[in-house]
């Protein structure tokens, strides 16, 4: 079959009908046409709604056409052994081919229309309404109302059996295929509501049970008196619709239809007491409004919460983008671009909050305060390249210290760093600053312009413990003189401030 189409859906998931679909599939068709006739109202088998066909339309949406020639070939072989009980041979074999050629037609129409196949949109109904309730519903009327008059197996005039044919195939198609698709595969997950069932649901269901009951078992639509028509039945459906989704609302108008009809059969005239015909006519009318409706409502209910889900989706990816973002901003203007360590601001941050922590604590904050010395020879000699690849060592060799010994470094400036770090006394602090001054030293910088040889920096240390309230300031000036006080005195030292 699939050569004979336009080109084929992507392929997701298991799509090769199983071989059980080839046994389920004839026997779903036959209970369906038994079932049918069984709620046939005229000794011609004139029925409200065709459920058959949907059986074999559904398989076929639902295997994308795949064997579709096998499946077409055993539910026709089924249609027209059950249309032998009420038609001549000839009737039945042709019956049945104007039967397949609906499905074929309607089934053809769906892919050129480019339907998805589990009609999870409300354009895809649109367009399945078009395809097969209106196109190829039709022309079946067309075609076996002509096959029925020239057979001589009714005496309904030509006009009125192809209105009875076109609404009742139509209306089949309308609530059997969707259902199908519904409880198997594509549909089932594309359209079923996640929702969380309350008491009031519980409560309208057994209501609306409960007027349907009354409902069908009226007669000519009154019981004492009282008016108890099917229209009343449209407000559950519409419950159904909002509350349950698809499935649900196309299993109850299923059931509405299929209740509709028996009680036709039964005599009962729930649409009041008028002519055979019209009362299919007006039958089939009253459940193409609940359907339209109810399932129309359903899918475009089912696809408003898609969207929304999709939207909320975006929402949630573009908030995690922008966190993201974020947090590299941030970590960005909290580094020095040259070093790649904490740069001044986030110095002067962590100096506040480490600042409150001690005044809390009470345990003393030192800061060492690191100068290079001769770096603006050191810059002269070797160029400025060579000097930002020097500060680059010294930062790398101080974060390393650091790891082991405090709490933060920081580029301060130009070629000034600082060491931030929680400390018992002024020997510890000192310890801190002396290890560093001697692992430059150990890495032996050459230096060419300075009288030491290598690149050697002046530290100044700052110990304090902080009062609640005092600024942080403080700290920074003690260090800073006490560096000035290394730098006269000969430079490579460490003073304490
Ligand atoms: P002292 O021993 O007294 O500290 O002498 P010094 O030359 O190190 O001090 P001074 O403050 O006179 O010079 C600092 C020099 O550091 C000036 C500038 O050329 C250099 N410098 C500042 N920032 C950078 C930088 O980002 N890259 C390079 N290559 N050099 C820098
Ligand atoms: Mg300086
Ligand atoms: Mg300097």
């Amino acid at each position: 079959m699939n050569a004979l189409l336009p080109p084929p859906y992507p392929t997701i998931g298991p799509d090769r009908p199983p071989w059980w679909i080839y046994l389920l599939l004839p026997l779903l068709h036959f209970a369906s046409v038994k079932l049918t006739f069984l709620c046939a109202v005229t000794p011609e088998n004139e029925v409200v709604v065709w459920l058959p066909n949907a059986v074999l339309l559904a398989a076929l949406l639902r295997y994308r056409g795949q064997r579709g020639w096998a499946m077409a070939a055993l539910t026709y072989s089924s249609d027209v052994l059950a249309a032998l009980s009420a038609f001549s041979a000839a009737g039945a074999v042709l019956l049945s081919l104007v039967n397949l050629a609906e499905v074929l037609l309607t089934y053809w129409l769906m892919r050129r229309l480019q339907v998805s196949r589990g009609l999870q949109r409300f354009r895809d109904f649109g367009k399945f309404i078009v395809a097969g309730p209106i196109v190829g519903a039709l022309l079946a009327a067309l075609l076996a109302s002509a096959v029925l008059l020239q057979l001589d197996a009714t005496t309904t005039p030509y006009f009125t059996l192809v209105r009875l044919w076109w609404f009742g195939d139509a209306l089949g198609l309308l609530i059997y295929t969707p259902l199908l698709l519904s409880f198997s595969g594509p549909m089932a997950s594309g359209l079923s509501h996640p929702t969380r069932y309350t008491l009031l649901d519980g409560t309208v269901v057994l209501l609306g049970l409960a007027l349907a009951g009354l409902v069908f078992s009226a007669h000519r639509g009154e019981i004492s008196g009282v008016s108890v028509t099917p229209d009343l039945l449209l407000p559950p459906v519409l419950y159904l619709a909002v509350r349950f989704g698809v499935r649900w609302t196309v299993l109850a108008v299923a059931l509405i239809a299929l209740a509709t009809a028996w009680v036709l059969t039964m005599g009962h005239q729930p649409f009041g007491a008028v002519d055979v015909h019209l009362e299919i006519v007006r039958a089939q009318e009253f459940i193409l409004t609940l359907c339209t409706i109810g399932i129309g409502f359903a899918i475009l209910l089912s696809e408003l919460k898609a969207h929304e889900r999709g939207l909320e989706d975006k929402v949630r990816e573009r908030t995690q983008a922008l966190e993201a973002s974020n947090t590299q901003l941030a970590a960005l203007s909290a580094t020095d671009g040259l070093t790649g360590i904490a740069n001044r601001r986030r110095f002067d941050e962590v100096l506040a909050s480490e600042w409150s922590r001690a005044a809390r604590s009470g345990q003393p904050l030192a800061l060492v305060m690191l100068d290079l010395d001769f770096f603006k020879p050191y810059n002269d000699h070797y160029g400025h390249l060579a000097g930002d690849d020097c500060l680059r060592h010294v930062a790398r060799m101080l974060a390393a210290h650091l790891h082991r010994t405090g709490d933060l470094v920081a580029r301060y400036g130009g070629e000034e760093f600082v060491l931030l770090a929680s400390v018992r006394d002024a020997a510890d602090a000192l310890h801190i600053a002396e290890t560093a001054r001697l692992a430059l030293a150990a890495l032996a910088l050459p230096h060419a312009a300075s009288p030491f040889g290598v690149v050697t920096a002046s530290l100044g240390v700052a110990l304090h413990v902080p009062a609640v309230g005092e600024a942080t300031d403080l700290l920074v000036q003690q260090a800073d003189r006490a560096l000035y006080r290394a730098k006269a005195q000969g430079r490579n030292q460490t003073r304490m401030g």
